[in-house]
C-alpha cells in the first residue's frame, strides 16, 4: 500500500536490463560493435519514452538520474537561460520539495517567485495563475498529479494559457507518467519530468521532455551526451529498463488503470464510513492508486507503525520526502491545520495488491484507528 514511495522493478523490465550490465556492455560513444548496440538500445528506449507521452520527436527525451534531476535541470536550465528576458516564475503551494527547493534556491539569486495557493481539494485555478503572470514572467511549472493527494492538476488549461502567453511551460509528470494519459502537444507541455521508479522502471533513471525548439542551459557539463543537456557516460541498463517500463505502463495503462480505480474506491468507501474521518485531494480528479485520508483525534505515524505490525506497509504525508516532524506542506496549503494534516494516511496501490489486500486495509484500519482513538485524550469519548 505504499508503491508511491517504491516500486519493484517489473520482473520483464528486469529481465529487459539483465544483459546489459554484463554482457552487452557497450558505451553508446564508442564506434566498434557492442558501442553501436548500446546507441541502438538507447534510442530505442529514447522512442519508448517518448511514446509515453506522445512526444512527436524522440530527440525531445533526455535521460537523467531520478525525477528530482530532470525537475532541477527544467526549473534552472530555464530560468539562468531567459534570466535577461524576466526574472519571475509562477508555480503552485503544492509542488514536491524537488521544485519547492530549487525555486527556492532561486530566488536567492534574484529570481521572484508566485506561490499560487491551492482548494481544499489540492486544486490550482488556472484563472489565478492567469492573473499572476506579469511582463517578466518566464516560466510556470505547474505538477500534473499531486503524489501525496493524487489530485490531478487542469494542466490543458493551464498549458493553453502559457502558450498564449508565450511562457515556458513545465509540468512535474512524476505521479502521473504511466498511470495516467500524458500528451505534451495537446497540453501544451514544454517540459516534463518523468521518473522510472514510478512506472515499476529501476530507480537511478529519470527523463526529461524538452520541446524542439525550446533551449534550457544543462548543468551537467562533461562529453556533451544527451544532445548536451546532460554529461556523463549513460546509464544503459537503467534506460533500457525505463524504456520497457514505460512500453508496459503504455500498454497497460486502460486495464491497470480501471482495477486501480475499483480497487481504490472501494478502500475510500469504506475507511470514509468511520467517523471523524475525511478524504484528502479531490474525490474524482485524482491518481487512479491514490486514496489518502485523515483522521481527527490520532497522529499518522502511530497508524503507520500499527498498520506495520499488521503486514500493511503504508505511508503519512509525503511519501517520498525526508524524515521530518513538520506537517506536510501540501495538506497546510490545502488550509488543515497543522493537528488536522499530521493525522494523515496516505495508500497507494500497485500492480501486486490484490482485492484482498483491500479487505484486509478495510478491515484493518478502523481497528487501529478505534484503538489509537481510545487512548487520545483528544478523542470525545461517548458516555
Ligand atoms: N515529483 C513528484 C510529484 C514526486 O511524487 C516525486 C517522488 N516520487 C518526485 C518529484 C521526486 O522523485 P525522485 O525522488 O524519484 O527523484
Amino acid at each position: 500500500m505504499d508503491y508511491g514511495s517504491a516500486s519493484p522493478v517489473d520482473a520483464r523490465v528486469l529481465e529487459a536490463m539483465m544483459p546489459y550490465f554484463d554482457k552487452e556492455v557497450g558505451n553508446p560513444s564508442s564506434l566498434h560493435s557492442p558501442g553501436r548496440k548500446a546507441k541502438r538500445e538507447l534510442e530505442a528506449a529514447r522512442s519508448k519514452v517518448a511514446n509515453l507521452v506522445a512526444a512527436p520527436n524522440p530527440k525531445s527525451i533526455i535521460f537523467t538520474s531520478c525525477a528530482t534531476e530532470s525537475n532541477n535541470l527544467a526549473l534552472r536550465g530555464a530560468a539562468l537561460r531567459y534570466k535577461d528576458k524576466g526574472n519571475h516564475i509562477i508555480t503552485t503551494s503544492v509542488e514536491h520539495m524537488s521544485v519547492m527547493n530549487t525555486l527556492k534556491d532561486l530566488q536567492k539569486s534574484g529570481f521572484e517567485v508566485t506561490y499560487i495557493p491551492v482548494d481544499k481539494d489540492g486544486l490550482v485555478d488556472a484563472e489565478k495563475i492567469k492573473n499572476a503572470i506579469t511582463e517578466k514572467t518566464i516560466l510556470i511549472s505547474v505538477q500534473y498529479a499531486n503524489g501525496e493527494v493524487g489530485t490531478v492538476q487542469p494542466v490543458r488549461e493551464i498549458g493553453e494559457i502559457a502558450s498564449d502567453k508565450k511562457i515556458l511551460f513545465h509540468v512535474d509528470g512524476t505521479a502521473a507518467c504511466g498511470k495516467v494519459p500524458v500528451d505534451v502537444e495537446k497540453e501544451h507541455i514544454d517540459l516534463l519530468s518523468i521518473s522510472s521508479n514510478d512506472m515499476y522502471g529501476p530507480k537511478g533513471a529519470g527523463a526529461l521532455y524538452i520541446k524542439q525548439g525550446v533551449r534550457i542551459l544543462p548543468f551537467m557539463l562533461g562529453g556533451g551526451q544527451e544532445y548536451g543537456m546532460r554529461s556523463g557516460s549513460e546509464n544503459i541498463p537503467g534506460i533500457v529498463g525505463m524504456g520497457k517500463a514505460a512500453e508496459l505502463a503504455l500498454a497497460e495503462m486502460v486495464d491497470n488503470g480501471a482495477r486501480f480505480i475499483k480497487m481504490r474506491d472501494r478502500l475510500m468507501d469504506n475507511i470514509l464510513k468511520m467517523e471523524y474521518t475525511y478524504l484528502t485531494g479531490h474525490r474524482t480528479k485524482r491518481l487512479p492508486n491514490n486514496a489518502s485520508f485523515r483522521f481527527s483525534f490520532i497522529e499518522g505515524e502511530s497508524i503507520i507503525l500499527q498498520l506495520n505490525d499488521l503486514g500493511i506497509n503504508a505511508s503519512t504525508g509525503s511519501a517520498c520526502s525526508t524524515k521530518t516532524l513538520e506537517p506536510s506542506h501540501v495538506l497546510i496549503a490545502m488550509g488543515l491545520r497543522h493537528e488536522e494534516a499530521h493525522g494523515s494516511l496516505l495508500l497507494t496501490l500497485g500492480r501486486t495488491n490484490t482485492e484482498e489486500d483491500v479487505d484486509y486495509v478495510i478491515e484493518s484500519v478502523p481497528k487501529i484507528v478505534a484503538k489509537l482513538r481510545a487512548l487520545s485524550p483528544l478523542y470525545p469519548k461517548k458516555r
